[in-house]
């Protein structure tokens, strides 16, 4: 097998080009896992380890830029990411363990498209925006537009997730991100709820929600976004909308949890927003 170490993003997609049975590999803990489980070896791996323009948090207007090959460990490092989106700060907290966040991407973590992926609830809510590279060009896609299916994208062969580019939320926000899982740490989620509520003068004025692990992909509720409008954030608003999520969800039974637990918890987590401080 051909194993190259590009240093540039311009090295990177001409080795794609020049390999179309080649696979990228960012940190590893998805792919090698994959690997050794038994799925074909590809002709040819482009590393991006040494791809330092696709690394690091940047600051653009309104917007922070995340580079594909950020490490879990960096994101969960940054200032601005702590500052700002503390939505996706508390994802990285409970994502893994230390040893496998110094490894993981913040851009193999989208590519897996996994149902279970602890950044996509809080990239969904925080409008998030992905920049793919192709020797053609750059273009730009939401995350939810990007994720066409469980372990699916919309990348097609020769192309690279190069960034991820998140709007600066308001001030007001309740940023919000729970995963329960079978155990505390190291665990994959059973259920994780991302969130963000504006709220302008007591009330609700925008309502965000996103779901983990209870559909083929991140699950969405209009229905109960609705219905928390115009509400204060007490206990009583998000109670009403318990009967909406559990219809929105669509989970499956596995060896992790039953489909009745995971609706359950689906619902249960909005109870948290109650009480939370806005930033
Ligand atoms: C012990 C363990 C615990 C874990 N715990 C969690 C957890 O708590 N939460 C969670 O969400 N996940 C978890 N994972 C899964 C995994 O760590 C993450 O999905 C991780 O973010 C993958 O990133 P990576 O850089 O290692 O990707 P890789 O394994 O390198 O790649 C994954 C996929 O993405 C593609 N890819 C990577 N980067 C790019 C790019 N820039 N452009 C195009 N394609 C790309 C690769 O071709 C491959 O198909 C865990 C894994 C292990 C082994």
């Amino acid at each position: 097998m051909n194993i190259l170490f590009p240093v540039t993003v311009e090295e990177a997609l001409d080795s794609l080009q020049a390999n179309p049975d080649a696979k990228v590999m960012a940190g590893g803990t998805d792919l090698l896992v994959k690997r050794r489980a038994g799925s074909p070896a590809p002709g040819c791996i482009v590393c991006l380890e040494k791809v330092a323009d696709i690394m690091g948090v940047g600051i653009l207007e309104d917007r922070i830029r995340i580079g594909a090959a950020t490490t879990m460990t960096a994101l969960l490092k940054n200032e601005a990411v702590r500052e700002e989106l503390p939505l996706l700060h508390s994802a990285m907290k409970f994502f893994a363990s230390p040893l496998v966040r110094n490894m993981a991407t913040l851009g193999g973590n989208i590519c897996t498209a996994s149902p279970a992926a602890d950044s996509l609830p809080p990239l969904y809510v925080l409008g998030a925006e992905v920049e793919i590279y192709s020797s053609a060009g750059k273009r730009h896609m939401s995350i939810a537009d990007f994720i066409t299916a469980p372990g699916r994208t919309a990348l097609v062969p020769g192309e690279l997730l190069g960034a991820v580019t998140v709007p600066v939320p308001l001030k007001n926000c309740i940023q919000h991100f729970e995963k329960v899982g079978r155990r505390k740490a190291l665990a994959i989620s059973v259920v994780s709820l991302a969130a963000l509520l504006r709220i302008e003068e007591g009330v609700i004025a925008e309502a965000r929600l996103a779901w983990g692990s209870v559909g083929p992909t991140v699950v969405r509720c209009p229905e109960a976004e609705a219905l928390l409008m115009g509400r204060e954030p007490t206990m009583e608003t998000f109670i009403r909308v318990g009967e909406s999520v559990r219809r929105a969800v669509r989970p499956i039974s596995d060896i992790r949890a039953s489909v009745e637990y995971r609706r359950q918890v689906a619902a249960n987590l909005v109870l948290r927003l109650a009480g939370q401080g806005t930033d």
